[in-house]
């Protein structure tokens, strides 16, 4: 579908994405710069992508109705998030192009499948994911308990919904193991071994129905409780032979899964003993994900651009990053650090600083944890960067 067209019914060329968020509004963004017109489906009257979208469905992800409209409008429909029933992604794709389709939606849902995915393509892949046991019944969790003290100290993770860090707890003993899995509602679990980790990096791919692939080089991500703070994006941000197999892999697991869209590998560089540490699968993302936020201000083409370009079914342009960056999650308690009020940050300073470029979501109420927006560093060279990322910090508390 290209950009700017209009068909039989003079209605113009609309692109469409299940949910609201702040990855559905840089979608959005990267969608409208290009000519196309846009559909969101949210239920939230406010979610920051409806508010910029030319239509905003709001309606429940399930709503028949709903689907029936965004379908109506739109002749290619993608997700900002990946938690979207995989029966809607199945309804819209009866009528339209859907990307990435339910089948891999669903994998991505559920960290049983997910795991079993990395597995079955380890061969080409080259990388595995940490050792892991399944836990869905009583007599599972006696048998782990029995026979895999090698998870021990370990991380019960939830098969599903979970997200930045939510949905998991960290277990030391057996006993704690079946507290946590009673704390957790008994639901589908892994268990996975606690690594020891050196650093986390994820690879943004983009596949296109031709099975064409273009992508980033990794980036280097720091988490802070369970949830991303920061993102380094430049040359040396980690060992170049760990970058190249991360890529790889990265490369191995869209294809494998028939991947259309754009997909987030993320790993663990664990301590194995050699050299620069062994690579570790951990989990992905079918969508653009906020690691890959600096590709907006640092790079020729961003992670959204090539998630219009691979749906709307146009060339995938291999990106280039042209300006190394670090990139800041600002999550809402920036908004309360001053003073213990919710209060804006002192924007004025931090614009000051050379190549700062601030991204807000258009969310209004700031509360702990929450994703408010973030701040790209880009600069001549890595010190620069460095230098003023670390002053930009210092302003934001
Ligand atoms: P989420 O879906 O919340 O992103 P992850 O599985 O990525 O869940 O876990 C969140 C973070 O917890 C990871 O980025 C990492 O810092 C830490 N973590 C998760 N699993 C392990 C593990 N097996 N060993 C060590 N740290 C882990
Ligand atoms: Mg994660």
């Amino acid at each position: 579908v290209f950009p700017g067209s209009v068909d039989a019914a003079g209605q113009p060329a609309t692109l469409g994405v299940m949910g609201g968020g702040q990855l559905g509004r840089m979608f959005v963004h990267a969608a409208q710069r290009l000519g196309y017109f846009t559909a969101v489906l949210d239920p939230d009257a406010q979610s920051p992508a409806g508010r910029v979208s030319h239509h905003h469905i709001q309606t429940g992800y399930d709503d028949p109705a709903g689907l029936v409209q965004l379908a109506h409008l739109c002749q290619a429909i993608t997700t900002e998030f990946e938690n979207v029933p995989a029966l809607a992604l199945q309804t819209l794709a009866q009528t339209r192009p859907v990307a990435p389709g339910a089948a891999v939606v669903g994998i991505a849902q559920n960290r049983i499948e997910e795991k079993a995915h990395f597995a079955a393509c380890a061969a080409v892949s080259g990388v595995s994911c940490a050792p892991y046991a399944v836990i869905e019944t009583p007599a599972q969790l006696q048998a782990v308990q029995a026979e895999r003290s090698d998870l021990l100290p370990g991380i019960l993770k939830t098969a599903r919904m979970g997200y930045d860090g939510k949905g998991q707890v960290r277990v030391k003993t057996a006993g704690e193991l079946a507290a946590a899995w009673a704390e957790l509602g008994g639901v589908a679990c892994v268990l996975e071994k606690m690594l020891p980790l050196t650093a986390e990096c994820s690879v943004l791919v983009a596949r296109g129905w031709d099975g064409r692939v273009v992508s980033f080089a990794p980036q280097r991500n720091v988490h802070v409780n369970g949830i991303l703070a920061v993102t380094h994006a430049y040359d040396g941000n980690m060992p170049s032979a760990l970058a190249t197999r991360a890529r790889e892999a990265a490369v191995a697991v869209a294809h494998h899964l028939g991947y259309v869209g754009v997909l987030c590998v993320e790993f663990f560089v664990v301590d194995d003993g050699s050299e620069h540490g062994g690579l570790v699968v951990n989990e992905m993302a079918p969508r653009p994900h906020n690691s890959g936020h600096y590709t907006l201000d640092a790079c020729d083409v961003s992670q959204f651009d090539l998630q219009v370009h691979a749906m709307a079914g146009l060339p995938l342009p291999q990106p280039r990053q042209h300006s190394p960056a670090i990139m800041l999650n600002l999550l809402g308690d920036v908004w309360f650090a001053a003073s213990g009020q919710q209060q804006d940050p002192d924007w004025y300073s931090v614009l000051r600083l050379p190549g700062t470029h601030l991204h807000l979501y258009g969310k209004v109420q700031a509360r702990a944890g929450r994703k408010m927006g973030h701040l790209t560093i880009t600069g001549p060279d890595v010190a620069s960067v460095k230098t003023v990322a670390q002053q930009a910090a210092g302003l934001l508390g």
